[in-house]
């Protein structure tokens, strides 16, 4: 057993730090205020390091280390995310990143020359669409459905809160869709597919949000849109085990980014409150300031243990399916994602109250920060009270689980 990130590891976290404290940070307010999108050089930048390429194979113009793909990919969200306290930028990357880890794995050849050399190269964006009106948390009864006509599916429905709707019809990718395709088989009649969002019969609209302002969230309905069965995961009526797996991909990023946020923001609190003198003294000083921070650091360092472990699971399962049994992998992410938003927005709460009035100007990143991490905690890829139940139902039995 080794706890330690190897050599080439290391090398990567410390080249994409000093990317992104060089060319992210600087702009993460602007990227808030402006409210227009990630500013093309990053992403230029991001690419030109091979970052939008670590959960892609090279044969498909990807830059992924076999076998390590979840660990890179975990390393590069945390360190974006230290510098984009909005979130904006963590969140575009870690849906790139963790959807096209999910179509390298289950996509068809045809799909995979189309779409990973451009997700690869930073060019195209891709997403994630399961989210209906009826209710994000109960996928088992989505509405969106299609229809075969030949080699394609026509799709109908609607879905919301999707996040790069502008992106993907600004530079061009699309979503990963969930919909029935045999209807009365439940989750076993369900298909994921890509589909491009410029297709015709897709309309968007855009929502207002009150966080990751310079990263799009909306509407997406879908007319009588085709979609070839070329650009179908896995297989038909295989959607619910390919989208449960790659939630788990997904949901680690998601939680890297809670992690590194707030793991920068916290050392703003450490480097605040020693020179903030009250009293006469550093802030620091404090027991009631400095035991907070301390916790914090605890809980931080063992979500960080945690995350590093469950993307080696992943990894592990990648390489040899029988080595790691999906209930370890499925029980590992849910404590993730159970954990790390909230503890995300505790710290960003807590780092606050440090400033002061100060915390809550938006002289620091901290309220960006405050907005940006409660998407995680309402949403994105899961609420906290779903992965309640998968561990309840992991730990308890099914007995445990509350609609069956
Ligand atoms: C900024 C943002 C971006 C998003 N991006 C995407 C995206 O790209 N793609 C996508 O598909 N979706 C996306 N979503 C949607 C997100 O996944 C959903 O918001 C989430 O799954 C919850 O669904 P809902 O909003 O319909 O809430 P509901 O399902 O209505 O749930 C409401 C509340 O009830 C809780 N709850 C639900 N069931 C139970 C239960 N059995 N027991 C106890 N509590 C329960 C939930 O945890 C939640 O707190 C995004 C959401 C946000 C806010």
């Amino acid at each position: 057993m080794d706890f330690r990130l190897t050599e080439e590891q290391r090398l990567f976290q410390q080249t994409v730090r000093e990317f992104a404290e060089k060319h992210i940070a600087p702009r993460a307010r602007e990227i808030d205020r402006k409210a227009e999108g990630i500013p093309e050089e990053i992403i230029k930048g991001m690419s030109e390091l091979g970052l939008f390429g670590v959960t892609i194979p090279e044969e498909y113009g990807g830059s992924a280390v076999r076998g390590e793909e979840m660990v890179y990919a975990l390393l590069t969200i945390h360190e974006i995310a230290r510098a984009d306290l909005s979130m904006s930028l963590p969140v575009y990357a870690l849906l790139c990143l963790g959807w096209g880890y999910v179509a390298a794995r289950f996509g068809s050849d045809a799909l995979k020359r189309e779409l990973l050399p451009r997700i690869a190269r930073g060019e195209w964006f891709l997403g994630i669409a399961t989210t209906e009106p009826s209710g994000g948390s109960d996928l088992a009864n989505i509405r969106t459905h299609a229809q075969k006509s030949g080699d394609a599916y026509i799709v109908n429905g609607e879905k919301i809160y999707i996040s790069g709707v502008v992106e993907a019809a600004q530079r061009g990718g699309g979503h990963l869709t969930l919909f029935k395709t045999a209807p009365e088989r439940g989750t076993r009649g369900m298909t994921f597919a890509y589909v491009p969002l410029n297709s015709p019969g897709i309309t968007t609209q855009k929502l207002t949000m009150m966080g990751r302002m310079g990263f799009s969230t909306g509407m997406i309905a879908y007319e009588n849109v085709t979609v070839p069965m070329q650009y179908v995961l896995d297989a038909e009526n295989r959607g619910w085990y390919v989208l449960m797996e790659g939630f788990n991909a997904a949901r680690v990023l998601v939680c890297a980014a809670c992690a590194g946020g707030s793991e920068r923001a916290l050392e703003m609190s450490a480097e605040y409150t020693k020179q903030r003198v009250l009293f006469g003294q550093p802030l620091a000083k404090f027991e009631g300031i400095s035991f907070e921070i301390a916790d914090d650091y605890a809980k931080l360092e063992m979500l960080k243990n945690q995350l590093l472990k469950t993307a080696w699971l992943i990894d592990e399962f990648g390489k040899q399916p029988q080595a790691v049994t999906r209930k370890e992998i499925n029980a590992n992410v849910a404590i993730c994602k159970l954990t790390a938003p909230l503890l995300g927005v505790e710290i960003a709460k807590h780092v606050m109250m440090h400033y002061g009035g100060l915390g809550y100007t938006i002289e620091t990143p901290v309220e960006m920060l405050f907005r940006g991490l409660m998407s995680y905690v309402v949403g994105a890829e899961g609420g906290a009270n779903i992965m309640r139940i998968i561990l309840a139902r992991e730990f308890i039995g099914d007995v445990a689980i509350p609609y069956k």
